[in-house]
């Protein structure tokens, strides 16, 4: 099955230039040397952008779209439906309890036709469920070190309250995913 190119939505933010932003590092922690509001999320995270996707993420896992057309996510009386890579190690997809509860998706949902046109980097095995509850609880992005640390920068997930939070530019959003069930066999493939 061949995945249909995305519809052009209105509702999708304006792509801007991608371009690296100069960073300051003020005692408050990062900020870009020429910022605007909207480069804070509404929890006042410093918004970065990386290639052309971060903003259409960010933007589709605030209002839980589909990751890949943007049009509501399903949902059934289970929850909202969601498709993730399996984790290396876990040898049977089909096994109840190797399912991950409380995983962390750093993608938005899915609705159920690009449930069922997985994306073809995905054929050595990724699950689709339904998670009751999503709570957008992060974000994922570059963490670089606070003032005083010798470190390299480093690509990772940060909840909300994390104190080094001041020091990350985020790139994409992320939600817990609680409660989850199977989806349908014909909602694999
Ligand atoms: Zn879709």
């Amino acid at each position: 099955m061949t995945v249909s190119p995305p519809p052009a939505s209105t509702r999708l933010p304006r792509r801007r230039s991608v371009s690296p932003r100069p960073l300051l590092h003020t005692p408050n922690g990062l900020a870009y040397t020429d910022e605007h509001a909207e480069d804070r999320s509404i929890e006042g995270v410093l918004l970065g952008v990386v290639g052309e996707r971060s903003e259409s993420q960010r933007f589709a896992m605030e209002r839980l779209l589909c990751r890949v057309c943007a049009e509501p996510a399903e949902r059934s009386r289970d929850g909202m439906l969601w498709l993730l890579p399996l984790p290396s190690d876990t040898p049977d997809q089909r096994r109840r309890e190797d399912w991950p509860e409380g995983v962390m998706a750093i993608e938005p949902p899915v609705c159920g036709e690009h449930a069922r046109a997985a994306p073809p980097f995905w054929e050595g095995g990724y699950q689709v469920f339904y998670a009751a509850e999503a709570e957008l609880v992060g974000v994922y992005g570059t963490l670089h070190p606070a003032p005083g640390v010798l470190a390299d920068p480093v690509e990772r997930i940060l909840r909300f309250d994390d104190p080094r939070m001041p020091w990350m530019v985020a790139t994409q959003f992320v939600r817990q995913l609680r409660r989850l069930t199977p989806a349908a066999p014909d909602q694999r493939r």
